[in-house]
């Protein structure tokens, strides 16, 4: 029987000869195989999985995620797979590259064994606005998996690989770690290359790790992490040598505004306080700093992703490549309307028609520049806090996973959900977050730790020993 706990132990087990590649990707084939209904994966690559696993089996030089099997976002294109990101206008669409960062963990030894659902192009909290379905939380399937990346945090919850990699734009690594119970990792914004990330709000996005450990994420970060010829927004010095030993007494600071913030689950708030006094009681210094902004962050959010978004989605329009609609046209505007009405979903929708808006003549100063000037302002006053504190600790949702259906028809209850996790993307920080808690309903939650670019690795190594307690 295989089983699984860390990479470290299964690299052992592959050296010393207990355990096989194929072994491993074979037991992966019926974990997805058994776990069908929680719908994570879009396309299982289980033949050329079988046949990288052997071909790795006699391979004389194991790289650092030798036989790694990991699991897609289906926004990350890998070449001669399709690559979606859940939408029908992609539906057809095969990569004619692969991205960065899936080159460099095949270029260490990784096998991807498929493609995971998500929320079409990352827009979503709950993985409910996937075209191929929603993603179900494999601790309770009544409920949302979180998303974006749902099918990426929940395929490693059940057990159907190994880590994957998602993407996070405004909280899609975090969210759906948090709601599954995984580790989740969104490094600095430019830490890792967005080449061949199918792009939703290019200054926010960024690819993460989903894992069941911090050294797990700290591994293979590592591997994807550095600057990129083909991303000029790519982060120009290295990450240094990953350490996760040992780990010394640190200055976090936290916002009583968002611990005590009306919309969250007192149970949540009462967990993360109990934390804070043991980390005092440990002897770290943890303290309260007001931050008058948060009433901001969402809207700010919303603006900029929306307009960016709204310019990105621009190039689907079914002439080059993507859906095209049977329905006759009589012009090319009536072409592209056809395509783009039929081949998108509600939410992209709402937000090309928002983005649009809000770049529009006579509105633009009013919303996309205010919105810049406000994203100035955070990016000032993190910076203040980065001087003085090593890390800002919070919660990463004001809920644990809610029900199916429960948000979805509400775009601004689920756009409030976003409160606590967009604030690491519009100032670029790194931000992990760590399934420390479980909830009087049984249900995980995470904790959310963020840093400066400069301090990632203090950052995983505190993260590491937090998960130890
Ligand atoms: N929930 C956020 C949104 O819908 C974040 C998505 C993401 O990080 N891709 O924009």
């Amino acid at each position: 029987m295989f089983s699984f706990s860390s990479f470290e132990q299964y690299q052992a087990n592959l050296k010393n000869g207990t355990v096989s590649c194929v072994q491993a990707v074979q037991h992966y084939l019926n974990a997805i195989d058994e776990n069908k209904h929680l719908n994570c994966f879009l396309e299982v690559f289980a033949e050329e999985a079988l046949q990288r696993a052997s071909d790795l089996d006699n391979s004389p030089r194991p790289g650092k995620l030798h036989g790694v099997v990991f699991g897609l976002k289906d926004n990350i294109c890998y070449k001669g797979h399709k690559a979606s990101a859940s939408s029908k206008i992609l539906q057809n669409f095969t990569s004619l590259y692969s991205a960065t960062a899936v080159e460099r963990v095949l270029q260490e030894g990784a096998i991807i064994i498929g493609r995971l659902n998500c929320d079409e192009f990352g827009m979503g909290s709950s993985n409910e606005n996937s075209a191929f379905g929603p993603v179900l939380n494999p601790n309770d399937i009544s409920r949302v998996a979180g998303g974006s990346s749902g099918g990426s945090a929940a395929a490693v919850k059940a057990g159907l690989c190994m880590a994957s990699l998602g993407s996070d734009t405004g909280g899609s690594v975090r969210l759906p770690a948090d709601f599954c119970g995984v580790v989740g990792y969104k490094p600095s914004y430019g830490r890792v290359s967005r080449y061949g990330l199918l792009a939703y709000g290019s200054s926010f996005d960024q690819i993460g790790v989903l894992a069941n450990s911090v050294q797990d994420a700290a591994q293979v970060l590592e591997v994807i992490a550095g600057p990129d010829d083909f991303d000029s927004t790519a982060l120009q010095s290295a990450l240094p040598a990953i350490d996760l030993q040992p780990s010394k007494k640190y200055r976090i600071a936290y916002f009583p505004e968002w611990i005590e913030h009306p919309s969250i689950d007192p149970e949540i708030s009462l967990q993360i306080k109990d934390r804070i006094k043991e980390l005092q009681d440990s002897g770290h210094e943890v303290e309260p700093i007001s931050f008058a902004l948060s009433d901001f962050i969402v809207p700010t959010y919303y603006v900029l992703t929306t307009a960016e978004a709204s310019s990105n989605l621009s190039r689907y329009d079914g002439a080059r490549f993507g859906y095209q609609s049977a329905k006759a046209a009589n012009n090319l505007y009536s072409f592209y309307q056809h395509n783009r009405t039929e081949g998108f979903g509600k939410e992209v929708k709402r937000r090309i028609m928002l983005g649009t808006f809000v770049l529009s003549t006579g509105y633009f100063e009013a919303y996309y520049t205010k919105a810049q000037q406000v994203r100035q302002q955070l990016k000032q006053q993190t910076d203040l806090i980065f001087n003085d504190f090593d890390f800002i600790l919070a919660p990463n949702s004001p809920s644990v996973a809610y029900k199916l259906g429960e948000k979805n028809k509400d775009p601004l209850a689920m756009y409030m959900g976003d409160i606590f996790t967009v604030f690491a993307n519009l100032t670029g920080v790194a931000a992990i977050s760590l399934p420390v808690f479980k909830h009087s309903s049984n249900l995980p939650f995470g904790l959310q730790l963020l840093s400066s670019p400069q301090n990632e690795v203090p950052l995983l190594r505190f993260s590491h020993q937090m998960m130890q307690q």
